[in-house]
């Protein structure tokens, strides 16, 4: 079986690591100069020297929002070391070490940007089309299955603000953050409180003159903020120099800035692939994995707030079974009627398409029926545990939560050291 696989950041190498070790033959296109994905800082945004849209959303300052114990693939863990947060440095050596570990760079091919994937012969295979960049040509191969891994954080989400072309002021969405010297001394508002919106509304407190996080939570956020950081509602409107919030207040402001996510984009998927991303969620899926209309191709890392590599792991190890043959997939009505389900039960806990792909707190339910469905070896339920009391101490202490430090004794605890 000849996979290919898009995309070699932390999904690609978890896709490579599985494939390498059976017998199929492999090729992975990833479309800049390097290995790690989001995880590459670079200072250009924009368009890089191939004129492509520059990938990575990663800030200079970045440390992870997860302690590292929670963060390490399940056969290959991140080194011990003295903190649990650690840097978008230290992760990218971590990447490029599974990387060497697993001796993966030679099904890499560098500088290599995947421009179309279609079905070919009735179904039964994949045609890809790459542009080599260093040579400006145009490569075609023949696939028998795809697993896409081009990430989704790249495609800025930014919301229509009544009055917001007339704004004077800096508009900027996070994907285009580096540093947080571009604020000094200015009025920021930053929109939304995902942990972007958060994590960035700390880090520009210490340079901006005040901060502003609007958002629609319908609470207060309970975290002790500095003190130039204040919290408002959603903006109704925006003028040329001022925000008006929906509380009536009126700020003069020098910024906005877009935190406000992004889009899930598979912009080299031809029609004929039947993927439709409708609201933020990306359908026809079964298990927020395999294309349901046609599932030798597979969609890896779209849940969020995750552990994310482990998940990874977990979702290519599943594809493997059944790509294998050892497993076979349910027919499409029942897999349809799955996704269906999950979409009816997540509308009743309030949860719209836009959140399709959200686990969170009930990521270990997700993580157990992908093992228990496939028969594969499980992801062990600590790091739920840990994931749900960092996720919870980030929203408790913001200021602070990095400090803790963890360490895992067994598959279904951990301590605080
Ligand atoms: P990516 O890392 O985005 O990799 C996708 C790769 O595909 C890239 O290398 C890209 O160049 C390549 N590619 C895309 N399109 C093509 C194409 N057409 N042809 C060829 N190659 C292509 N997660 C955590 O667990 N902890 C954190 O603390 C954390 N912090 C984060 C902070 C920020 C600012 C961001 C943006 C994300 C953060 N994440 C964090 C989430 C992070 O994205 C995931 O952990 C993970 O790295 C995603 O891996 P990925 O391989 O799915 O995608």
């Amino acid at each position: 079986m000849k996979i290919a696989v898009i995309g070699a950041g932390s999904a690609g190498l978890a896709a490579l690591r599985h494939c390498a070790s059976g017998t199929y033959e492999i090729i992975c296109y990833e479309k800049t100069d390097q290995i790690g994905g989001t995880w590459v800082y670079r200072e250009e945004i924009g368009l890089d020297r191939y004129g492509l849209p520059i990938h990575t959303s990663m800030y200079k300052n970045l440390r992870t929002n997860l302690p590292k114990e929670v963060m390490g693939y399940p056969d290959y863990l991140v080194p011990d070391s003295p903190d649990s947060y650690l840097t978008r440095t230290q992760i990218l050596e971590f990447l490029n070490s599974y990387c060497d570990h697993f001796k993966l760079r030679q099904y890499i091919w560098l500088l290599h940007n995947v421009e179309l994937v279609e079905p070919s012969k009735g179904g039964r295979k994949w045609t890809i089309k790459v542009r080599n960049l260093k040579e400006n040509t145009i490569v075609t191969e023949s696939f028998d299955a795809v697993m896409v891994c081009n990430g989704h954080y790249f495609e800025p989400s930014i919301p229509n603000l009544k009055g917001q072309e007339t704004f004077q002021g800096q508009q900027l969405h996070s994907h285009d953050y580096r540093v947080p010297d571009i604020f000094t001394d200015k009025t920021v508002v930053v929109l939304g409180a995902g942990p972007s919106g958060m994590d960035l509304a700390l880090e520009i407190s210490g340079k901006a003159k005040r901060v502003i996080l609007s958002h629609h939570l319908k609470d207060p956020i309970g975290t002790i903020f500095p003190e130039n950081v204040v919290q408002k509602p959603d903006i109704k409107e925006v003028t040329k120099h001022d925000v008006v919030f929906e509380d009536g207040s009126k700020e003069p402001v020098d910024v906005l800035f877009y935190c406000t996510g992004y889009k899930y984009s598979f912009p080299f998927l031809s029609e004929q692939c039947g993927i439709r991303v409708d609201s933020n969620m990306v359908t026809p899926l079964w298990k927020h994995l395999v294309s349901i209309e046609n599932p030798t191709l597979a969609l890896v890392g779209l849940p969020f707030y995750v552990c994310a590599f482990s998940m990874f792991d977990l979702q290519v190890r599943f594809l493997l079974q059944y790509w294998s043959g050892k497993k076979d997939f349910p027919s499409k009505a029942n897999m349809l009627k799955e996704e269906a389900e999950e979409l009816e039960n997540r509308k009743k806990e309030g949860l719209g398409k836009k959140h399709f792909h959200l686990m969170g707190f009930k990521q270990g339910h997700y993580y157990d029926d992908l093992a228990n469905t496939a028969g594969i070896t499980p992801l062990p339920p600590v790091l739920t545990k840990l994931h749900n009391e960092s996720s919870t101490r980030f929203l408790d202490d913001l200021v602070h939560y990095r400090e803790s430090r963890y360490k895992i004794i067994d598959d279904y605890n951990f301590i605080q050291l």
